[in-house]
């Protein structure tokens, strides 16, 4: 993964103005390697930068997935998922509470570079299903 220098230096390069919410934005998702929405982040970062705003995360969202810094999970069709974890991984959601977990599948997958002349550049697996939790809950 990419250390925090080599990515500002790189998103300078790109001509990217890159101020302090968006750097605490970055930073924020650095040193959190998990799954965000652009309300979660906004919450955790609104204390320590009073003039961050929503539009603020959503446009560094977009081009910190733009440039592979985070990826989009769309598992969920209410919000967008945003996991700073960008190797390959499936992802599971419960559809009794909702939650969302990386998930191991008990198989081994590669992403393949190419499939029947196709070049592969992304890869999502999502299941749905019921939880741990919820199935002691529900005795299902
Ligand atoms: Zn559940
Ligand atoms: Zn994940």
């Amino acid at each position: 993964m990419m250390e925090e220098r080599e990515i500002i230096q790189r998103l300078k390069e790109k001509g990217y103005v890159l101020s302090m919410p968006r750097i605490a934005i970055l930073r924020y998702v650095l040193t959190h390697r998990t799954h965000h929405t652009a309300e979660s982040i906004f919450r955790a970062l609104k204390e320590e930068y009073p003039n961050i705003s929503m539009a603020t995360v959503y446009n560094t969202l977009k081009l910190l997935t733009k440039e592979g810094v985070v990826q989009q999970v769309m598992i969920d069709e209410n919000k967008v998922i945003y996991d700073s974890n960008t190797y390959f991984h499936p992802h599971f959601k419960c559809r009794v509470c909702g939650k969302i977990e990386d998930l191991q599948l008990p198989f081994n997958f590669q992403v393949p570079e190419e499939v029947d002349g196709k070049k592969i550049e992304d890869v999502h697996i999502y299941l749905y299903g019921i939880c741990e939790d919820c199935r002691r809950k529900l005795g299902v």
